[in-house]
């Protein structure tokens, strides 16, 4: 065996020193990595389940998904309309803390709130608001805007109330003249006088319940289902026929007039309740021997229709509430004049339904002038069903 020489010696040795040296680094390094992988911050979040993504992204409500530090991970559109995330939050402490009470007992929690609006200004919302759990870190927030429904219910309510109240008068006045009448049965001429006014009375009641009928169809949302076209000629002919009676009462002139030959699409019935309320109420509020005006014209895409008298006129805090159920300016005169109060609160709901509007100008002592605004009709109506592309767009 052959010696080694002093330079393989040296080679020899560094070569074992540079292992030692190359296994500590090694050592040195695999600790290093595993503290440096505690360091770091946890794996990213699971990305939410593709199925989850997909049924919020068909929800038409609001719906939000937070994770565990109430950041917003994924919303629908819908939840920024409602103003449910803003920010990447969601500002309404009400809802942060029904979240916070699912994290802790995993309850899922459902709640009607009321909630501002916007971060400014009076303007509430009412959300009906679920939260529940969706995977171990994840909570999905679910609101559905209730505020509409809300107000037509209010609305439906105050109805009822106002309704039992006035059919109550009437009511209540032909029970006293019956009675009246009953006891002065030997009285030709006092049962004539209170047959007289029970006559007055049942024709009002008559005049309010058909109304109430009237308004109730029309509150019911699509009631013009199937508009037709409407000649506005034979409206005004056949609302005006119908208003002589009274206005030659009072020896009122009626003077339709203005262009002719202009429709739209509506209910011809409606249409005729409409102007003829507006004639109606001109010749209550006018003194006798005064003219009443029906005027039609087209102003761009719309008919209107204007009602214009030379009566007692409505003052300018009035002009707005006149449209309410039951409003009256003046309560005595509505009912010796045998009014409801619903008649132009039966036509805003004309003209809303035909797409328009009713507007008032006025000045007291002088007269009034209501117009109606319709949509013109443009195209006759299309028969043809709509192409497969266009169903379900
Ligand atoms: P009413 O059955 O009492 O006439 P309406 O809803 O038709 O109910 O009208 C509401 C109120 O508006 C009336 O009571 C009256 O005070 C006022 N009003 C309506 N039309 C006129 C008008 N042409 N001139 C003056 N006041 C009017």
């Amino acid at each position: 065996m052959r010696t080694l020489t002093r330079v393989e010696g040296y080679l020899l040795v560094g070569a074992g020193l540079l292992g030692v040296l190359v296994g500590l680094a090694a050592g040195v390094g695999f600790r290093y990595s595993e503290r440096v992988q505690h360091a770091m911050p946890p794996a990213p979040e699971p990305a939410l389940d593709d199925g989850l993504v997909r049924t919020l992204a068909a929800l038409r409500s609001a719906a939000v998904v937070l994770d565990e530090s109430d950041e917003v991970v994924r919303a629908s559109p819908p939840a920024y309309a409602l103003g449910v995330v803003r920010d990447g939050r969601i500002p309404h402490a009400a809802i942060r803390d029904l979240v916070r009470d699912v994290r802790r007992d995993g309850v899922i929690r459902d709640e009607e709130l009321e909630l501002p609006r916007g971060p400014v200004g009076a303007a509430r919302v009412m959300l009906q608001v679920r939260v529940a759990h969706v995977g171990p870190r994840h909570v999905l927030v679910l609101a559905e805007d209730r505020t509409e429904a809300r107000r037509l219910e209010a609305i439906r309510r105050d109805f009822v109330v106002n309704v039992s109240h006035e059919l109550k008068t009437p009511v209540g006045a032909l029970a006293l003249l019956a009675e009246t009448v009953h006891a002065a049965a030997d009285d030709p001429e006092a049962v004539r006088r209170f047959a007289g006014r029970m006559q007055q009375e049942s024709a009002r009641l008559s005049a309010l319940v058909h109304e109430i009928i009237e308004l109730s169809r029309l509150q019911v949302a699509g009631a013009l289902t199937q508009p037709a076209l409407v000649e506005i000629d034979a409206v005004l002919a056949e609302a005006v026929d119908r208003a002589r009676t009274k206005a030659s009462g009072k020896s009122i002139q009626l003077h339709p007039g203005g262009e002719a030959g202009l429709t739209v699409y509506g209910d011809h019935a409606l249409l005729v309740t409409a102007v003829r309320n507006l004639l109606d109420n001109a010749v209550a509020y006018s003194p006798a021997d005064t003219q009443v005006g029906a005027g039609v014209r087209r102003v761009g895409d719309m008919v209107e229709i204007a009602v214009v008298d030379q009566g007692i006129g409505i003052a300018p805090e009035d002009q707005e509430r006149v449209f309410e159920r039951f409003y009256r300016v003046d309560p005595a005169r509505s009912r010796d004049t045998g009014g409801t109060g619903l008649g132009l609160s039966i036509v805003k709901h004309v003209a809303a339904d035909h797409g328009g509007e009713v507007a008032v100008w006025s000045r007291p002592g002088k007269g009034s002038t209501f117009t109606l605004r319709i949509p013109a009709a443009h195209e006759p109506p299309t028969t043809q069903s709509p192409r497969p592309e266009e169903v379900d767009a």
